[in-house]
């Protein structure tokens, strides 16, 4: 693969490269900062949820809680998936009412279910009887919905090892939290992060079906399903397009559950993803054996943690030379701090830019100050 900044790349929108390229000819901010394409969130809050009758979009914030990122989001009109009191914080600073925000994280600490209550938040995810007690106490009357465990195959970052019960417990909680007087109102899964295997949608709601059917038959009427987050989006490869998922899901919940349920999706990648491209430089290259080093100033610790976990980024240089094979690694002292391995680019010099697109997802919001590397900034353009 050829990278060329001005041409940009096959995926990614040209109005997109040229505001970016528009940004750093008119700047001297100093790298690595992660520059966010107002248009291109503006344009996936548009899509996702569209091909889901009834349906609310919840952002997950995880994903890039930036003040600015979260604010913009918020005048699309999305609502909030959080789970800490630091991402209610940035919530309240932004004055998003409570009817806009759920948390969907299984276990919660108890001082943050104590101030998302006392916020307002009525809408709690659960998958034990210690979580049943706590939100019983702290968030009496809250509105519960129990998570089940999916299969996560074809993700590239499964979540489901940590939460979430088998259907025949996630019944008897949800019958369990209504004797002790909290209101169950759903079933939420997650199918995993980056979720390439469309099948896993599809599999996950026939799993809870059986879970709907068998509380109402016990007399509770439930109203929520929520799907989770999970949607894809191209890295250096393809993905299936949102619409085509959103088609599909559509078409296995309606074709199964009662008609009036309302239906929660909670992505948080696809929300900001392939809005970020990161700007870095190269800050140094050696030769090592028969390897080729190539050193940029983000690495794992400071943006790029997901690369150990199999996400594969795109990179590109201005320069025209003969492309090599390189391992690109960032500025720590540690060896932990591969990026990548076998990216063919052309040489580039030292001081040049890199940019990596698609980053603006599960980078900054992972970034820490390890090695005295300051975490990057976030620019909205
Ligand atoms: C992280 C997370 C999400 C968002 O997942 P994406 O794969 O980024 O869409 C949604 N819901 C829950 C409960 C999460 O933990």
């Amino acid at each position: 693969m050829q990278y060329e900044i001005k041409r940009g790349h096959k995926f990614f929108p040209k109005k997109t490269w040229e505001k970016v390229l528009n940004f750093l000819a008119r700047t001297d901010e100093p790298t690595p900062y992660l520059l966010m394409d107002s248009d291109l969130i503006r344009q996936s809050c548009q899509k996702i949820g569209r091909g889901i009758k009834n349906s609310k979009v919840f952002y997950a914030m995880k994903a890039n809680p930036d003040i600015e990122v979260v604010k913009f989001i918020m005048q699309q009109g999305l609502s909030f998936e959080i789970a800490s009191e630091g991402e209610l914080s940035v919530l309240r600073m932004l004055n998003v009412g409570p009817d806009r925000i759920i948390s969907s994280n299984p276990v919660k600490s108890p001082s943050f279910i104590r101030e998302a209550y006392s916020y307002g938040v009525r809408l709690f995810a659960f998958d034990s009887e210690h979580e049943i007690e706590k939100l019983r106490i702290l968030a009496p009357e809250s509105e519960l919905y129990v998570r089940v465990s999916v299969p996560n195959e074809g993700s590239e970052w499964p979540l489901s090892k940590k939460f979430g019960v088998e259907p025949d417990r996630a019944v008897s909680l949800l019958l369990l939290a209504a004797e002790r007087g909290l209101n169950p109102v759903g079933i939420t899964f997650h199918v995993g992060s980056q979720c390439m295997n469309i099948y896993n949608w599809s599999t996950a709601i026939d799993k809870v079906l059986g879970v709907w059917r068998k509380v109402e038959s016990e007399g509770i009427k439930l109203r929520v399903l929520n799907i989770g987050g999970g949607y894809p989006i191209r890295y250096t490869r393809e993905v299936v397009d949102i619409e085509s998922i959103e088609k599909m899901i559509n078409e296995t919940i309606f074709s199964q559950f009662p008609e009036d349920i309302e239906v929660h999706i909670e992505p948080g990648r696809a929300v900001v993803g392939e809005a970020g491209v990161f700007i870095t430089r190269v800050i140094g290259k050696a030769t090592r054996s028969d390897e080729n080093w190539l050193y940029i100033d983000v690495g794992v610790f400071n943006g790029l943690m997901e690369s150990i976990g199999g996400i594969k980024y795109t990179m590109i240089v201005g320069s025209r030379a003969k492309p090599k094979r390189w391992i690109v690694a960032g500025p720590s002292c540690d060896s932990f701090d591969v990026i990548a391995r076998d990216v063919l680019l052309p040489e580039p010099n030292i001081g040049d830019y890199l940019l990596i697109p698609s980053a603006g997802a599960y980078t900054i919001s992972y970034a820490s100050e390890f090695n005295g590397f300051p975490i990057p900034k976030t620019v909205l353009i």
